[in-house]
């Protein structure tokens, strides 16, 4: 499987890496053209203003809204948000292509970035707890019925699937475990199937 990694902004390269460790072939994306040569995406973490900035420059916006009508993407952190429908604080526009509510920076100013274990919700396809990795991190607030939540933190979800999409509020590409990313890939091969 041939996926995508957005690589306008943000951490692009360490998700490449994980794609590679579970076997994917990762190419970076910058043009429609090479998003069109792929069978899924990955949009990063970083920030998601700017990155929303600089896909409407690249008028791959409208682009993505049709590709994400055809192929799964995942989005972390920044990418994120720019998957959710509603977006608040402060309120952004965004692709608007998952059933969710996100707040931005929303664990606070002081300590915003932590690292913590969290336990998959019974029926996920993990077995064990994942090291999560929080950067200046949204939350999701709200999700609709069609969205179904693989791990919580504190509650809140922060790997969540709808559809052909998935979305973490934390960074599966900065630690050593690759299940998430594995996970990623099975939804691909299993879209392609279908
Ligand atoms: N705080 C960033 C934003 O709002 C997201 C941070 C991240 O991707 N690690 O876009």
């Amino acid at each position: 499987m041939r996926i995508g990694v957005m690589a306008l902004q943000g951490d692009f390269a360490a998700h490449c890496e994980a794609l590679r460790r579970v076997g994917a072939e990762a190419v970076e994306v910058r043009t429609a053209r090479e998003l069109e040569e792929t069978d899924a995406l990955v949009l990063p973490g970083g920030e998601s203003t700017t990155m929303l900035k600089l896909l409407r420059l690249e008028g791959l916006d409208g682009k993505l809204a049709d590709y994400g009508r055809r192929k799964p993407i995942f989005g972390t952190c920044a990418g994120a948000i720019l998957l959710a429908k509603h977006v608040s604080s402060p309120a952004q526009e965004s692709l608007g292509m998952m059933d969710l509510d996100v707040e931005r920076n929303a664990y606070g100013r002081q300590i915003d970035s932590r690292v913590v274990t969290v336990h998959p919700e019974p029926g996920a396809q993990f077995d064990e707890p994942v090291e999560a990795v929080f950067i200046r991190a949204p939350i999701i607030r709200k999700s609709g019925p069609g969205v179904r939540v693989l791990i919580r933190y504190n509650g809140d979800p922060v790997l969540v699937e709808e559809g052909r999409h998935m979305v973490a509020t934390f960074h599966p590409e900065l630690t050593a475990d690759s299940r998430v990313h594995q996970y990623f890939l099975e939804k691909v091969k299993g879209q392609a199937r279908a």
